[in-house]
């Protein structure tokens, strides 16, 4: 027996509890292991709260992320004592997942524990940070470099917001952060942004073009924040979009694109292939300083996590959430 968060029921009619669960209920997969550390992002949230149908099917272990060892492997890129990490790939959603003691799923998922970040750094970094890094990668394919000009980053204090200023700012980027929390501004400050922006003042109906000023910027609101976003980018600008914190729709013109040039970008991180899920992993080890990804940690003990999840519903908690389930 282990345990682990279950989601039981149905979709509008769903329970979920911490509960002993029988190892023989584990679904099928090629690799079994034993976890140390989870964490809570939004999508996690999402499932938890019952606010949107996440769980494809029930019952459902939760978690979109784990950080653990291999107790056993049939697969040959993976063996009994190796530590791994897992993003995505619908585990938590269709595949039992990461807020439990253990799991079995398939290694074509799994990456290696990079040496750099102990289990627990690498859930503090998660789903959340690893498509941070994906955006930052989507705006240097595109040609964005620190003399471009400044970058916005919306959802500033969240897990994605949170890890971008870190990363950005680090790579010699001037970070403008948006935000809802202006009481969090030496936080962000202290991950390395140079302008606070209040989430406000992007939140409204805009013009379809506003005054040039940003060079890049990495959305996770969609909805109106998003086309005011595109309105005020730069001649050529590119924006890479993860998100939908403000909302699913879009209400935006053509006008930036078609006169000014402006690339958007979309960032899924699910279905991200392997290779470019190595890089990710990579390029955190090189630009995200541990001290920073230390200072955006919230530990929540395993037995609070179904709370926290509310909590994070309410846009209150600040970086990233880890959870020690082992
Ligand atoms: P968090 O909840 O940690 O952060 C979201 C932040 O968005 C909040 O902290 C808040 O920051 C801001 N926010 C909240 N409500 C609004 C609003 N109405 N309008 C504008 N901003 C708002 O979530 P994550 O950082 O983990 O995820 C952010 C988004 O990215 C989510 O929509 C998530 O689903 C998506 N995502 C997508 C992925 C992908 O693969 N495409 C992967 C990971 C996340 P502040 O108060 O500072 O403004």
């Amino acid at each position: 027996m282990f345990k682990g968060i279950l989601m039981e029921g149905s979709r509008g009619d769903q329970q979920v509890s911490l509960k002993s669960i029988d190892e023989a209920w584990l679904p099928e997969g090629d690799v079994s292991v034993d976890v140390a550390y989870s964490t809570l992002n939004y999508k996690d949230a999402l499932a938890i709260t019952g606010t949107a149908p996440i769980a494809k099917s029930y019952p459902m272990v939760p978690g979109i992320d784990l950080a653990g060892v291999v107790t056993e492997s049939s697969n040959p890129e993976f063996k009994a004592g190796d530590e791994v990490v897992l993003n995505g790939w619908g585990v938590g959603e269709k595949h039992w997942g990461g807020l439990a003691q253990k799991a079995r799923l398939s290694g074509d998922w799994l990456i290696p524990l990079p040496a750099s970040f102990t289990a627990r750094q690498a859930m503090a970094i998660g789903t959340a940070g690893y498509t941070a890094m994906l955006c930052v990668l989507a705006l240097e394919k595109h040609g964005v470099t620190p003399d471009s000009g400044d970058i916005l980053v919306t959802g500033a204090t969240g897990g994605v917001g949170s890890v971008a200023v870190a990363i950005l700012a680090k790579l010699g980027y001037s970070v403008t952060a948006v935000t809802g929390k202006p009481e969090e501004e030496s936080y962000l400050r202290s991950l390395g942004a140079k302008q606070i922006l209040d989430r406000a003042e992007l939140s409204e109906p805009g013009k379809p073009l506003a005054r040039e000023t940003w060079a890049g910027a990495i959305d996770v609101a969609g909805g109106h924040v998003l086309a005011n976003v595109c309105a005020g980018m730069k001649y050529r600008g590119v924006v890479a979009a993860c998100g939908l914190a403000a909302g699913m729709d879009f209400p935006a013109t053509v006008a930036p694109f078609i006169l000014r040039s402006v690339t958007l970008c979309g960032v899924d991180s699910v279905m991200a292939p392997k290779k470019d899920r190595l890089e990710a992993w990579e390029r955190l080890a090189q630009d995200l300083s541990p001290e920073l990804l230390d200072s955006m940690i919230t530990e929540v003990p395993f037995d609070e996590a179904i709370q926290a999840a509310s909590q994070f519903m309410d846009g209150t908690i600040r970086g990233r959430i880890v959870i020690p389930v082992a």
